[in-house]
């Protein structure tokens, strides 16, 4: 193992509901998995893009949202301990000398393994920017798209930018650490949850965070650090607003990224397996989900699931050649049962 990298036997690239099923079916193989996803939570498009939209289609689960298909499927790996690296995205992978892969994350972080999984659905979500004026100047010094570390905005004058769950979510999030927020959203309307819309309403009618409807015109301040943004009112006044640091939540857009630099086989932004086993046609890496592709694919969670089952029997066969399997049923096999703490 390299010096600061985290071992493991599994790295999934994506912790949509693919990728979290990924990690029961290796943790009835008693092995242990490492989830990179860039988002701030598991899911994927269940819980980015329909959280609370019934799903009719899920084997013995009649109607189930989004967000409850993820809850449930994270009680259900539970017991296998699985590990997230949230808000980074899979970026470099090297063979190394002991057949291991070696990934390293957008965030810095090394994590290796003799199996890598890619369940990265159609891509990394990553967030959409505005056309403000000098916008890359700010970008990373003090405009950020995520937050990382609260604390990094304690006692802080932020202006959060957006109308959906997200903008509205960080409102009420950073309201008790920050020392002052302000939303800008171009209009009266949100794109939120109405719970979240009830909540944030109240902090505005209790004079705890500030809301001007209207567009971020300006940025000022010298050297990427804002002391202030200018936005236009929708009554056409134009206001300044003393700020150290912006959050524009203007939605997010789905891209590839990285994994087209891979060297895996491609069709059309897609991953070619090999339907017995799961395998791209690089030695040690699978691709499950809607990322792959083969004839017949089906792009939906249940054939997802069964992906994840064939390959982790697979993957386990070709990196643990010398250990025996734990086969058989959840309801007899003792092994496993152990496994699941049951
Ligand atoms: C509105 C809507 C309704 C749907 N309804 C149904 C339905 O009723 N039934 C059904 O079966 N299916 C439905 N689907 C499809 C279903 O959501 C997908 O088939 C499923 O989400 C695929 O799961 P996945 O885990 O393969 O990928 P995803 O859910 O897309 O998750 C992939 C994850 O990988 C992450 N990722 C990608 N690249 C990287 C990287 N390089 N580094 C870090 N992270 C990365 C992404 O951020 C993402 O979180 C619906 C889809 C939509 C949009």
């Amino acid at each position: 193992m390299s010096e600061q990298s985290i071992e493991t036997d599994m790295i999934i690239v994506g912790a949509g509901p693919v990728g979290l099923f990924a990690v029961f079916e290796a943790g009835l193989l008693g092995l242990k998995c490492h989830l990179i996803d860039n988002l701030d939570r598991p899911g994927g498009q269940c819980t980015e893009l329909y959280p609370e939209k019934p799903i009719y289609d899920i084997p013995a689960r009649p109607k189930v949202t989004g967000q409850e298909l993820i809850d449930d499927l994270l009680k259900q790996i539970s017991p296998f301990d699985p590990v997230f690296h949230f808000n980074q995205q899979a970026q470099k992978m090297k063979k190394l000398a002991n057949n291991n892969w070696q990934m390293t994350t957008s965030q810095g972080e090394v994590i290796e393994a003799p199996i890598v999984v890619v369940a990265a659905g159609a891509g990394s979500f990553v967030p959409k920017k505005p056309k403000y004026p000098d916008l890359e100047v700010y970008e990373e010094k003090s405009i950020d798209y995520a937050v990382y570390k609260m604390n990094k905005y304690k006692d802080k004058e932020l202006v959060i930018v957006g109308g959906g769950d997200s903008a509205l979510d960080w409102v009420m999030g950073l309201e008790p650490l920050a020392k002052k927020i302000t939303l800008v959203h171009r209009r009266e309307g949100f794109r939120s949850s109405p719970d979240s819309e009830a909540q944030f309403k109240k902090l505005v009618a209790d004079g705890r965070v500030d809301f001007v409807m209207g567009n971020v015109k300006a940025l000022n301040g010298p050297e990427g650090q804002l002391t202030s943004v200018g936005v236009e009112t929708t009554d056409g006044d134009f206001v300044e607003i003393d700020c150290d640091y912006m959050l524009p939540f203007m939605g997010l857009k789905i891209s590839l990224g990285p994994i087209a630099e891979w060297g895996l086989n491609l069709d059309k932004k897609h991953v070619e397996v090999n339907t017995e086993t799961f395998a791209t046609d690089t030695q040690g890496i699978y691709a499950i989900g809607d990322v792959c592709t083969y004839p017949s694919k089906l792009k939906l969670i249940l054939t997802g699931f069964y992906e994840a089952a064939v390959m982790c029997h697979a993957a386990f066969q070709y990196a643990f050649p010398d250990r025996k399997m734990a086969t058989g049923y959840t309801t007899t096999n003792t092994a496993i049962q152990e496994r699941l703490g049951v």
